[in-house]
């Protein structure tokens, strides 16, 4: 029977423990989300980490900034967040509006606070999916692991992480030749590309675990990478969307701003 990956669950697992760790703190973490804009996609996605920084007892800011805000004034507003003693996480809600370079104000985060992805911190994603294949006890060293995606977000430290965990990996992007040929070979298989049912039947084999960490919003409904229908019949496990990857990156998240808090004392 097809195991499912159920990240919700361990979600709240994760809330429960974090919870607990906070209410023995004399200082609350604190993050602050720095929103450009009002889109309605980014919106959704502050509301669940606000919901899940109030259900630990974490601090949690939500800082909307106008859509036309000027790059020198995004920098300074972090630049006071950097200096900031009561704030231990930052995150700028990606994607920004044209005029703002990603790459610049990312770096601009102290890299201590970036709980995000730096240095210091493993990107929530990643995080989540290492945390979602542990809890299921899913052996990650010596198995062939393919990313299917290289965003510097996703794709890249997901690939990167597997690897130091000792998988074998294989990354495939849009310029693969036979992205069903490399698939077929995984016995882990991470999806992050964006697009609707871009895996399905004919790219898995038996046996694999199928991490989608897709979301996407067809006729008002919300999918991710992998034909979910067709292809939870044949391999041995699988994380569903919604309910998969997506808590888990919240949770994570939040583990990282635990950490962050940590790194200060
Ligand atoms: P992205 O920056 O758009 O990157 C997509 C990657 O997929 C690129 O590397 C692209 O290749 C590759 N790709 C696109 N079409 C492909 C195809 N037909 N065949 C093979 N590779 C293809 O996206 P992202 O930020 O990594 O996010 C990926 C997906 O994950 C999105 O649906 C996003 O909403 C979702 N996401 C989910 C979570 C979560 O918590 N569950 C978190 C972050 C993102 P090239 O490099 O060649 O263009």
């Amino acid at each position: 029977m097809t195991k499912i990956l159920d990240g919700k669950t361990l979600s709240l697992l994760i809330a429960e423990k974090l919870k607990v760790r906070i209410s023995r703190l004399k200082q609350k973490p604190k993050i602050v989300i720095i929103q450009v804009g009002n889109k309605d996609e980014s919106n959704a996605y502050i509301r669940n980490k606000l919901k899940f920084a109030e259900k630990i007892g974490a601090v949690a800011e939500h800082v909307r900034l106008a859509e036309t805000v000027s790059e020198m004034s995004l920098l300074s507003h972090i630049e006071k967040l950097n200096r900031d003693k009561s704030v231990h996480g930052i995150i700028v809600q990606l994607p920004l509006p044209k005029q703002l370079d990603e790459r610049v104000i990312s770096q601009a985060v102290l890299p201590e606070k970036a709980v995000d992805g730096s240095a210091f911190f493993l990107p929530a994603t990643t995080r989540g999916i290492l945390t979602l294949l542990d809890h299921y006890k899913i052996p990650i060293a010596g198995k062939k692991a393919v990313v299917v995606g290289r965003s510097e977000l996703v794709g890249k430290p997901t690939a990167l992480a597997l690897l130091n965990r000792d998988a074998t990996v294989t990354v495939c992007h849009s310029k693969t030749k036979n992205i069903a040929k490399e698939t077929k070979q995984a016995d882990i298989l991470v999806v992050a590309a964006g697009k609707p049912k871009l895996i399905t039947a004919q790219h898995i084999s038996k046996h694999q675990v199928v991490i989608d960490v897709g979301i996407n919003m067809v006729n008002g409904k919300m999918v991710g990478d992998v034909d979910f229908e067709k292809v939870s019949k044949i391999v041995s496990a699988i994380s569903p969307v919604p309910g998969g990857v997506g808590p888990m990156t919240v949770a994570s998240l939040f583990e990282n701003l635990l950490d962050a808090y940590a790194l200060r004392k």
